[in-house]
This record gives structure tokens, C-alpha cells and sequence, in this order.
């Protein structure tokens, strides 16, 4: 049985841990960097991206992470999570994992659009849209020559990556029933 970790340290983890065990995945949250040697994926939740890095860095998690990464263990950050998996964030006031050759920008769109949703066009996932929820989501304004745009709304703003087992997504699917990307990220291991 797969089993998946989500970063337990602050945001909606929960959720995400309830659409893991929902596709019957062993999903525990973790903690604690020697966690990090005993699941097979990683999922960094949203949240606030400032409180997840600081304490993810004061509890050692940052380079445990990499070095899982180096030997393939996929990760997938999830709006504040995309933060976290950057590698370039202007004016980030805490340390992030920058796992992922993208720019992010954080609070990207604007205050009379916080929060929004939209239907999102995401070909690796199949033909039907994927409805997507956007809270006070960052957007990715550049990225690297080996990542795959996953996704874009319709003026081009990318908001899905994809680099090697690495993912980023600006938006919220562990709050909505469709569990596609879900089984996506998770096909990832050992791929
Ligand atoms: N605005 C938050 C940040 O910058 C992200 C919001 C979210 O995860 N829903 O960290």
C-alpha cells in the first residue's frame, strides 16, 4: 500500500489527508524530518507560506526534504505549498524548500479577486475540466526550461507545474471531490 505524507506543520492538511485515505492511501502528516524516511510521496498543503517555512526550517525538515527528493520521493505543494516548493519567491521573509526552478509570486491576484473558482483545462488529468479553487493564490510568473506547465487560466497565468516528480499547483484540489490530480501525483512514484 502507498504510503503518502502530508506536511502536518500548519494550513489544510487535514483535507488533503482525507482525499489521500478517500483513494485508499495510507496518508499520515508529518512532522518531524525523520518522518520524511518512511513515506513513498509528500504533499505541502496551503496555508500561510511565511509560517510553513519558518517552521519548517526550525524544525529541520528543509534538508531531510532534499535530500528525499534527490533519491525521487515526488512532492507536490499546493498554494502556499507552491510557495514552499519555489525556488525563487520575491521578498519571502522566511526560508522556503526551493525545490522547483519557478518564480512565484505570493497574493498574486489582487484583492477583489482573494478568492475565486474556476474550470481548468488540464490535459494530463484527462479531457474533463478540473474545477479548481482559488484562495488568496500565488501564480507561477516564470518557469525553468525542464518544467511542464500543467495548466494556465485563460489569459495564460500559469498555475500548474510539473518538474521531474515535482509539482506545484496554485489553487485547492483536496477541496473539492475530484481526486484526479490526486492519482496524478501520485503516479509519480517511482515513475
Ligand atoms: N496567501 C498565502 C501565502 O502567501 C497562500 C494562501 C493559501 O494557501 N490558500 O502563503
Amino acid at each position: 500500500m502507498t504510503r503518502a505524507g502530508v506536511l502536518g506543520l500548519q494550513g489544510d492538511f487535514i483535507e488533503h489527508i482525507r482525499a489521500l485515505r478517500s483513494i485508499g492511501v495510507d496518508a499520515v502528516d508529518v512532522r518531524r524530518p525523520e518522518q520524511l524516511e518512511g513515506i513513498d510521496a509528500l504533499i505541502v498543503p496551503g496555508g500561510e507560506s511565511t509560517t510553513i517555512g519558518k517552521l519548517a526550517a526550525q524544525y529541520g525538515i528543509i534538508p531531510k526534504l532534499r535530500e528525499r527528493v534527490d533519491q525521487g520521493m515526488p512532492v507536490w505543494g499546493t498554494c502556499a505549498g507552491a510557495i514552499f516548493m519555489a525556488r525563487d519567491v520575491p521578498a519571502h521573509p522566511h526560508p522556503l524548500a526551493e525545490l522547483m526552478d519557478i518564480t512565484v509570486e505570493r497574493n498574486a491576484f489582487g484583492r477583489q479577486v482573494d478568492s475565486f473558482e474556476v474550470d481548468l483545462s488540464v490535459a494530463a488529468i484527462g479531457e474533463l475540466p478540473f474545477h479548481a479553487v482559488f484562495i488568496r493564490a500565488p501564480l507561477i510568473s516564470r518557469v525553468g526550461p525542464d518544467v511542464e506547465t500543467l495548466a494556465t487560466l485563460e489569459d495564460g497565468t500559469i498555475v500548474a507545474a510539473q518538474q521531474g516528480r515535482l509539482m506545484a499547483t496554485s489553487f485547492h484540489p483536496e477541496l473539492t471531490q475530484d481526486a484526479r490530480l490526486h492519482r496524478y501525483f501520485l503516479s509519480l512514484i517511482a515513475a
